[in-house]
């Protein structure tokens, strides 16, 4: 079937998000060390960034006076260091993937509901790991027998939003096009695709872009690309290469789903949208995520956005228990059940050849 450039929006009033630049770069003596290392300090110092070789492997100098000068001056600063040796020890991720690993932690966006709240120690600083090849080489210890083994790389990180500066996801997906068995995953905010169209990934790497409703985004997600602006990079990752985009298999990750005001309405909206955008055949999932907190992540984000409007009121919310003991506050019983319904419904009838992956 012929690919329509004609879809509906108008592209032209898409405007690509501006790249994170960072006040200051650091990297470690051992991460200039690595090979991968130096790759990533000629790329930065293209950009003419600061950047200071730090005097030990240690990182300081990310502490303020308060909280909130700290998440600053965290929040501004990339790092390059070597990942620890606990990350060669992959742990599952369900229901996303097989097993998670780490190109980077921390992120330079500013989500008021991060998911990296209470499970990253110390201040946000973005850590990119220069030993990344041997992060990847440790991925094939993993591979489960006969059947395809998945991998998530963005449990700890947006890759997208610091790629400019790093250059690993590129490596990523390239080290997973020579894989039969195993695929990479990954979800972004941003929408700085355009680098990555013309990597050979032989269809092992699934990008994933997370959406929400326009008023979700627009109050919650500083520093992300716009929803309009995702999508359109969605679609060009979608395009096949002969028509100039990345051939890729995509994924749409609704997340976190949230029950404002006039939200069937908006949630209509968005799959309007990205249905007249991706008017071609292609390679479909969704994931459904409804929003959760938990204590520890309330009290970091309240630490980090003091004057959010996000709901984390815990007595409108229902308690989930995970296996190790700790509480989740998550949407009621009816309202989990209505959203479900909506949703199903909704991309079963605008998407019929797409995959719903699971709703949480
Ligand atoms: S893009 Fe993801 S990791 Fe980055 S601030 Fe937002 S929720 Fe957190």
């Amino acid at each position: 079937m012929p690919v329509s450039f004609q879809h509906t929006l108008d592209n032209n009033s898409i405007k690509p998000s501006k790249l994170w630049m960072p006040k200051r770069v650091l990297f470690t003596p051992d991460a200039l060390d690595q090979t991968f290392g130096q790759k990533i300090y000629d790329r930065v110092k293209q950009f003419t960034l600061p950047v200071e070789v730090l005097k030990t492997n240690r990182l300081t100098g990310l502490r303020g006076e308060t909280e909130r000068e700290t998440y600053k001056l965290a929040k501004s600063t990339l790092a390059i260091v070597n990942a620890p040796p606990s990350a060669f020890k992959l742990r599952p991720i369900p229901p996303s993937a097989d097993f998670q690993f780490h190109l980077a932690e921390g992120c330079p966006a500013h989500c008021q509901y991060c998911y990296l709240a209470g499970s990253l120690q110390g201040p946000p600083a973005i850590r990119v790991f220069a030993n990344l090849p041997s992060i990847l080489q440790n991925t094939l210890q993993y591979h489960q027998p006969n059947r395809i083994t998945s991998f998530e790389a963005s449990c700890y990180t947006d890759p997208l939003s610091i790629e400019h500066l790093t250059g690993s996801l590129a490596e990523t997906i390239r080290f997973f096009s020579n894989r039969d068995n195993a695929h990479l995953r990954f979800v972004t905010k941003f929408d700085a695709v355009d680098p990555l169209l013309d990597i050979e990934h032989n269809d092992q790497t699934r990008w994933r872009i997370s959406l929400n409703a326009e008023q979700i985004s627009r109050r919650l997600e500083g520093g992300t690309a716009t929803i309009q602006a995702r999508i359109e990079a969605l679609r060009k990752l979608a395009l096949p290469k002969e028509q100039g985009g990345g051939g890729y298999p995509i994924g749409v990750v609704l997340a976190p789903i949230m029950p404002v005001p006039g939200w069937h309405d908006e949630y209509a909206k968005l799959l309007n949208n990205l249905k007249l955008s991706l008017d071609f055949p292609i390679n479909l999932t969704f994931e459904l995520i409804t929003h959760r907190f938990t204590p520890g992540s309330k009290e970091v984000l309240m630490e980090w956005y003091p004057n959010t409007s996000l709901d984390m009121d815990e007595t409108g919310r229902a308690t989930k228990r995970n296996k190790f003991g700790g509480t989740k506050f998550v949407y009621s019983r009816e309202i989990m059940d209505e959203m479900k319904t909506f949703f199903y419904r909704e991309i079963k009838s605008k998407f019929p050849e797409s995959t719903i992956l699971y709703w949480t």
